[in-house]
C-alpha cells in the first residue's frame, strides 16, 4: 500500500481509535447529502407508487423505474467518467444505496444490477468490454445480473461445475451448465457468467442476453422481495468471444470474492437505510394507534421497543461509514480508484466489510420483527406495510455470503493476517495473558471524560476477543479453522468489539462537534449498545470457554473474563426512554 500511515484492516483489535480518524454520517459532505436526497426522492416520488405493480411483476415497469433511475445518476457512482458515469467515492455509492430501499424488490434489482452486476466490469473489464458495457450499465438501458450461483454450488462457489471449452481457432469460449437464483435474469441485458475452462480454471465471462444457447428460466416463488426477478439460467454452447474474459483465466474467484467485499458495505449501507424507514412506519403507527385510550407512545413497552430499534440501527450506522471511510481514504492515497490497487484496498478491509454486512442484515431482522409486532394484528397483514418488510429483510442473511460463511470469514481472515506478520494479534494476546494472569489493572490512561465507562467497555471488549482467541490457538492450533462453534462464538465478540467502538467513536465526534446536550440520543445509543454488547459478549466468551477448558483451568480462566466484564451496568431502562422521548417528540427518525 503506497500510504504507510493507514489504519489495516482488522486493526480495530490491537489498536485504540479516536474520534477524529473514523469517518461518520455527521461528516458528509453537501454533494454526498444531495445524492441521498435525490434518491430518497426517487424512492417516494416514483418507485413507491408504483410499489403493487413492482411485486405482481407488470412487465417492463421495473426496468422503466431503472432507467429513470439511470437517468437521475443514481446507477453510475461506481461506474468511471469515461464509461459513462460519474467515478464517485464508496462513501457516495454507499450512501446512495443507503437511501433506495423502501421498495425491497427494487432495492434488490438495483443493488444487483450496481454491485455484482456492474463491478466485474469496472475492475477486472478490458478496455474494449469496458466501452461496450459500462455505459449501458451506468445509465440504465441496460440491467446487469450475475451468474455464479448453482444448483449444486452456492457457498462451495468454487465447486461450480459450469464448464467453458476454448475453440479450436481460439477465438471463442463454449459455455455449458446451469445457474440458479439469478437475481434480474428476467430482464437483464448484460449477464457476468462464471464457467471453469477445461472443468479447472475458474473464469468469469461477460456476454449479452441475446447470445444463442442463453436460455433464462421460469420465476422463481420467493418468501419476500417477491417483485425482483430471480431465475435460473441455463447455458447450452453458448458461445462467447474469447476477448469476453474478465480479469484472467483461471482468475475468476478473485472477481467473484473481491466484489463480494464491496457488495458486503453496500448491503449494510442498505440494510442500514431499510431499518431506517421501517423504524419511522413503527413510529408513525405507534403515534396514530390507541388502545385504552392511549397512543400506543405512551406505553412503556412499545417505547423500549422504537429505543432499541434506533439504538441499535445508529450503532450499525456508525459501523458502516466507519468500514467505508478506511477504504476511501486507503483508495485515495493509492490514487486508483478502479484498477488493481484499488481492489486490493478493498480487500484490506474484507474483516470489517463481512462484519458490516452481518450486522446490517441481522440488525434489519430484529427492526423488521420489533415492527411487526408494534402493528400488532395489522401488522401480520398484507395491506400494512411491516409484513412486506418482515419477509423482505430475510433474503440479506442468504446472499453476499450467508451470515455463517461471513462469521467464518471474519475470524479466519485475521487469524491469516496475524500469521503474515499483518496484524500483532498473537503478541497482543499473550500480553494479555500475563496482563490477566498478573495483578488486575484495566485502566485505561488519563482522564476519559465522556463515555468513560463505555470506552473501557470497549477496550475490554477486545482484550475479551484476543483472549477467547489465544485460548482457542493454543488449545487447536492449525485445526481451530475446522472448530466451526468457535470461530462463531469468535465471530461475535469480534462483532460486538467493532460495533461498540465505533458507535463510541461516533457519538463522542458528534459531541464534541455540536455539545453534548444536543448530542443525548448519540450518547444514550451509545451507552445502550456497549451495555448490551458486554452482556451479550460475557455469554459467548463463556460458552467457547467452558468448551476450550475445564476443571480449575477453566476455573482460573473464568475468573479472568470476569474480571473483562466487571463494570456498572449501565440503566438501560432509562436510556431507551431518553430515545424514546426524542423520537416520539420528532415524529421521525432522527439523532
Ligand atoms: C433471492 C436470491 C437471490 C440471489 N441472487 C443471486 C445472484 O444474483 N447471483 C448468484 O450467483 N447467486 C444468487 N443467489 C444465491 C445465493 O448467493 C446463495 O443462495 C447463497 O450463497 C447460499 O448458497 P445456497 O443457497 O446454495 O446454500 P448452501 O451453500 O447450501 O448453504 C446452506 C446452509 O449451510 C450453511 N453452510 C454452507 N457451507 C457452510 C460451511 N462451509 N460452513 C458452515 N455452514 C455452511 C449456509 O450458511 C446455509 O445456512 C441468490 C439467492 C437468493 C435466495
Amino acid at each position: 500500500m503506497s500510504d504507510p500511515t493507514f489504519v489495516r484492516g482488522g486493526s480495530f483489535l490491537v489498536r485504540q481509535s479516536t474520534p477524529d480518524e473514523i469517518f461518520t454520517p455527521e461528516d458528509f459532505s453537501q454533494e454526498q447529502r444531495m445524492y441521498a436526497k435525490t434518491a430518497r426522492d426517487f424512492v417516494d416520488n416514483e418507485v413507491l407508487p408504483l410499489s403493487d405493480e413492482i411485486e405482481s411483476k407488470q412487465p417492463g415497469v421495473t426496468e422503466r423505474l431503472m432507467q429513470k433511475a439511470g437517468e437521475l445518476g443514481l446507477l453510475m457512482a461506481d461506474v468511471p467518467e469515461e464509461y459513462g458515469g460519474l467515478g464517485l467515492d464508496k462513501a457516495s455509492s454507499a450512501i446512495i444505496a443507503e437511501n433506495m430501499p423502501g421498495q425491497g424488490s427494487f432495492s434488490v434489482t438495483f443493488g444487483a444490477h450496481t454491485g455484482i452486476g456492474t463491478l466485474p466490469l469496472v475492475y477486472y473489464g478490458t478496455e474494449l468490454t469496458k466501452q461496450r458495457f459500462l455505459p449501458g450499465l451506468a445509465d440504465g438501458t441496460a440491467i446487469g445480473c450475475y451468474c455464479l450461483t448453482e444448483p449444486t454450488a452456492g457457498s462451495d462457489a468454487m465447486g461450480i461445475r459450469s464448464k467453458a471449452t476454448l475453440s479450436e481457432d481460439g477465438t471463442h469460449y463454449i459455455l455449458n451448465g446451469s445457474k440458479m437464483w439469478i437475481t434480474n435474469a428476467g430482464f437483464a441485458k448484460t449477464f457476468i457468467v462464471f464457467a471453469k475452462v477445461d472443468g479447472q480454471q475458474f473464469t468469469c465471462f461477460v456476454l449479452d442476453r441475446d447470445t444463442p444457447g442463453l436460455i433464462v428460466g421460469p420465476e422463481e416463488h420467493k418468501l419476500g422481495i417477491v417483485g425482483s426477478s430471480t431465475a435460473s439460467v441455463t447455458l447450452e454452447d453458448v458461445k462467447v468471444p474469447a476477448d469476453q474474459v474478465l480479469g484472467e483465466v483461471g482468475k475468476g474467484h478473485k472477481i467473484a470474492f473481491n466484489i463480494l467485499n464491496i457488495g458486503r458495505f453496500k448491503l449494510g449501507a442498505g440494510t442500514v437505510g431499510a431499518c431506517k424507514q421501517t423504524f419511522e412506519h413503527a413510529l408513525t403507527y405507534a403515534l396514530e394507534r390507541k388502545q385504552f385510550g392511549k397512543h400506543l407512545t405512551e406505553f412503556g413497552a412499545i417505547r423500549e421497543k422504537l429505543a432499541e430499534m434506533v439504538a441499535r440501527t445508529y450503532a450499525a450506522e456508525a459501523a458502516v461509514y466507519r468500514t467505508v471511510g478506511m477504504i476511501d481514504q486507503l483508495l485515495a492515497s493509492t490514487g486508483d480508484l478502479h484498477g488493481e490497487a484499488a481492489l486490493q484496498a478493498i480487500e484490506e478491509y474484507s474483516v470489517e466489510c463481512a462484519v458490516v454486512k452481518i450486522l446490517g442484515s441481522e440488525t434489519l431482522d430484529y427492526v423488521v420483527d420489533e415492527t411487526v409486532q408494534v402493528y400488532g394484528g395489522y401488522g401480520y397483514s398484507a395491506e400494512y406495510p411491516a409484513e412486506r418488510a418482515y419477509r423482505d429483510s430475510r433474503i440479506n442473511r442468504i446472499f453476499e455470503g450467508t451470515n455463517e460463511i461471513n462469521r467464518l470469514l471474519a475470524p479466519g481472515m485475521l487469524l491469516r493476517k496475524a500469521m503474515k506478520g499483518e496484524l500483532p494479534l498473537f503478541q497482543a494476546a499473550k500480553a494479555l495473558q500475563e496482563e490477566l494472569m498478573g495483578i488486575p489493572s484495566f485502566d485505561m490512561e488519563g482522564d476519559l471524560g465522556l463515555l468513560a465507562a463505555e470506552q473501557k467497555i470497549v477496550q475490554n471488549l477486545k482484550k475479551m476477543c484476543l483472549f477467547v482467541a489465544g485460548v482457542a490457538a493454543q488449545k487447536h492450533g492449525a485445526a481451530l479453522g475446522e472448530q466451526q462453534p468457535l470461530l462463531m462464538r469468535l465471530a461475535d465478540l469480534i462483532l460486538a468489539a467493532y460495533t461498540a467502538e465505533s458507535v463510541v467513536l461516533r457519538a463522542l465526534k458528534d459531541a464534541a462537534k455540536r455539545g453534548e446536550d444536543s448530542a443525548i440520543v448519540p450518547i444514550a445509543a451509545a451507552r445502550l449498545e456497549c451495555e448490551r454488547a458486554m452482556s451479550n459478549a460475557e455469554g459467548f466468551a463463556r460458552e467457547a470457554l467452558a468448551n476450550l477448558e475445564q476443571g480449575d483451568t477453566l476455573t482460573t480462566l473464568l475468573a479472568a473474563l470476569r474480571r473483562l466484564g466487571r463494570r456498572t451496568p449501565a440503566d438501560a431502562i432509562t436510556l431507551r426512554e431518553t430515545i424514546a422521548d426524542r423520537m416520539v417528540e420528532m415524529e421521525r427518525w432522527v439523532v
